[in-house]
């Protein structure tokens, strides 16, 4: 009988890239596999960030699971962009359709995962003190999971009520009549800020750096788009698996300054009027590669926003300068620019005059004292690296990926760490990840380690390492990728600049999805070169009887 406490597979985290693990392991591996997730329901990240106006920016109908033909034809989204709520569902659909809950552990946070180097197996610990050992460790723990609490004086003094976005309670919140501060102008303040601005009595927004959001153009889905959709999906999907950032189109093929005034004009106009992610992926080819051409779509941005704004100091101060559009991940929006037309809302430039303490009837800043209600803290994750690196996940040799990551994360192909055999790291660091529509990315990732996995016990082999010299070569191509792209250009979760401490490398891959997606499937195919493997499954039945 298999021991209760001994997985060929633990899991960490139940969102899409843990749910989808368990399906692609158990069901199709028939592995034994156990997934452990913090919150109390599936989801992820999907399950944690419900703050007002909480919307996938990427288009519902490609940010989902492509693994099924059945279920994209089954599932209906109701709209362009999905709330929260939907993706929740959508997610937890997935959990029964799949028969996933079983194998599933809620409520139960992964503390500590150790190797044990002569067994070729995980121990793995947990907050509700289960202790499991597994063959392999699969962390699926989101890169946009570990929250940012800032580290402000005074942060407990506070008498009102202190939300962040990324942990929001599961209850309704009402603002209605309150004076709310909100900290925080990337994606998730930007979203947030039209629906508390809707509610409360006074909404005072406080930005470090302004963004460049793009118009999100929400509608709902009529049947017949429901129905193009469905008749289009296999096309859809094959697209988000060949662009440059796993969406369903291309950019223009043409160059921003091989075409006339009026011409550049037309095509930002129409990218602008069909709203989301075109404008960034879509558009002129050299957007991210000519600084001349970022400039001029920049500016175009900032037009924009000085349209919609009345009052030209408001306006002036919303206008990012100084950094390149998209060296910051650019937000999509409904609204927000419009919202500081509103009477009750007021934007406060904390760039120059920070917040100096959180006192019990609100903050105060350099320059003025402010009081609240309530506080909203929009303040951002710990992005790529910070959830891996809450668990004390110890190698060989007892060392902590802590240390073997002090100066930065190092990968090969963001998939294994050296040091750290039997241990796969979905869409970790090193990995094109977040710079890619994240579902494309996990499917891509968990596929190559199912393979990786079944061409390992077709052979009886029980151990897979990065070796040090590919480990190196990679990361090294993807520090000098990351380098020369624009990403170093701003302080930006992307280079670690949002976390104080952390070391400033560009972590995810830069060079793209097609580029990205031949050096995995080349090492696959060469026998996994840049990794050995080792053990076997007779020398483990004799350390386990050994053992007994
Ligand atoms: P974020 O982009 O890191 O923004 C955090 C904001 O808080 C920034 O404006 C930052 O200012 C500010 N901030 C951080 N610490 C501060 C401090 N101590 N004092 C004052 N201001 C401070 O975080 P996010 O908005 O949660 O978004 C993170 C990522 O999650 C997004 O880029 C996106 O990839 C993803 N996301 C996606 C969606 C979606 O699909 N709909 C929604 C939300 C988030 P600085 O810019 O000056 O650092």
């Amino acid at each position: 009988m298999a021991d209760q406490y001994d997985f060929d597979v633990v899991v960490v985290g139940a969102g899409f890239a843990g749910l989808y693990a368990l399906y692609k392991l158990r069901n199709d591996l028939n592995m034994r596999v156990r997934v452990y997730e913090t919150g109390d329901g599936v989801g992820g990240t999907w399950y944690w960030n419900r703050y007002p106006g909480a919307r996938c920016d990427s288009e519902s109908y490609y940010y989902c699971y492509s693994f099924s033909p059945e279920l994209a034809q089954e599932w209906k989204w109701s709209g362009r962009y999905p709330e929260q709520p939907e993706i929740e569902r959508y997610l937890n659909h997935v959990a029964d359709r799949f028969d996933l809950r079983r194998d599933i552990q809620l409520s139960t946070r992964v503390t500590a995962a150790t190797f044990d180097d002569a067994a070729n197996r995980w121990e793995i610990q947990t907050d509700r003190n289960d202790t499991v050992t597994a063959r392999y460790l699969v962390t699926a723990v989101g890169c946009l999971s570990a929250p940012n609490m800032p580290d402000i004086p005074g942060m407990d003094d506070f008498e009102g009520d202190v939300y962040f976005t990324a942990t929001w309670p599961r209850e309704p919140v009402n603002f209605t009549g309150k004076r709310v501060g909100l900290v925080g102008t990337g994606s998730s303040g930007i979203q947030a800020t039209p629906e508390i601005a809707a509610q409360a009595a006074h909404l005072t927004v406080f930005q470090r750096t302004p963004n460049f959001s793009l118009p999100a153009r929400h509608r709902a889905f009529l049947s017949e788009d429901q129905a193009k959709i469905k008749a289009n999906y296999d096309e859809i999907f094959a697209l988000t698996r060949e662009s440059f950032a796993g969406f369903p189109f291309h950019p223009i093929d043409r160059k921003t300054m091989s075409v006339t005034t009026d011409e550049r004009r037309e095509i930002l106009e129409g990218l602008w009027a069909e709203g989301g992610f075109k404008f960034l992926w879509g558009g002129f080819i050299d957007l991210l590669r000519d600084d001349e051409a970022n400039e001029i779509a920049s500016e175009f941005i900032r037009s924009k926003i000085r349209e919609t704004v009345n009052d030209p100091q408001t306006a002036e101060l919303l206008c990012p300068q100084g950094y390149p559009y998209g060296a910051k991940r650019p937000p999509i929006d409904t609204d927000y620019y419009e919202t500081f037309n509103r009477e009750n809302v007021t934007l406060v430039d904390i760039s120059e005059a920070p917040i100096e303490v959180i006192t019990p009837t609100g903050l105060r800043t350099t320059m003025a004292e402010y009081e609240f209600d309530a506080i909203v803290f929009a303040t951002g994750f710990d992005a790529i690296t910070g959830a891996l690196l809450r668990i004390d996940i110890r190698g060989t040799g007892d060392v902590r990926l802590a240390d073997a990551w002090s100066d930065g994360p190092r990968t090969l192909l963001g998939l294994q760490v050296t040091g750290f055999p039997n241990m796969f790291t979905i869409t970790g660091p090193g990995s094109p990840s977040v710079l890619l529509n994240m579902p494309v990315a996990i499917e891509h990732h968990v596929d190559w380690i199912a393979d990786c996995l079944e061409y390992m016990r077709e052979r009886g082999w029980t151990r897979i390492e990065a070796t040090e010299e590919a480990q190196d070569a990679w990361a090294e191509h993807v520090a000098d990728l990351g380098e020369q792209s624009l990403f170093v250009r701003a302080n930006s979760w992307y280079v670690g600049a949002n976390i104080p401490g952390k070391p400033r490398v560009v972590l995810p891959y830069t060079g793209g999805q097609p580029m990205y997606r031949e050096r995995c499937t080349a090492v696959k195919d060469s026998g996994y070169e840049g990794f050995v493997f080792g053990g076997s499954l007779d020398q483990n039945a004799m350390l386990a009887a050994k053992k007994a």
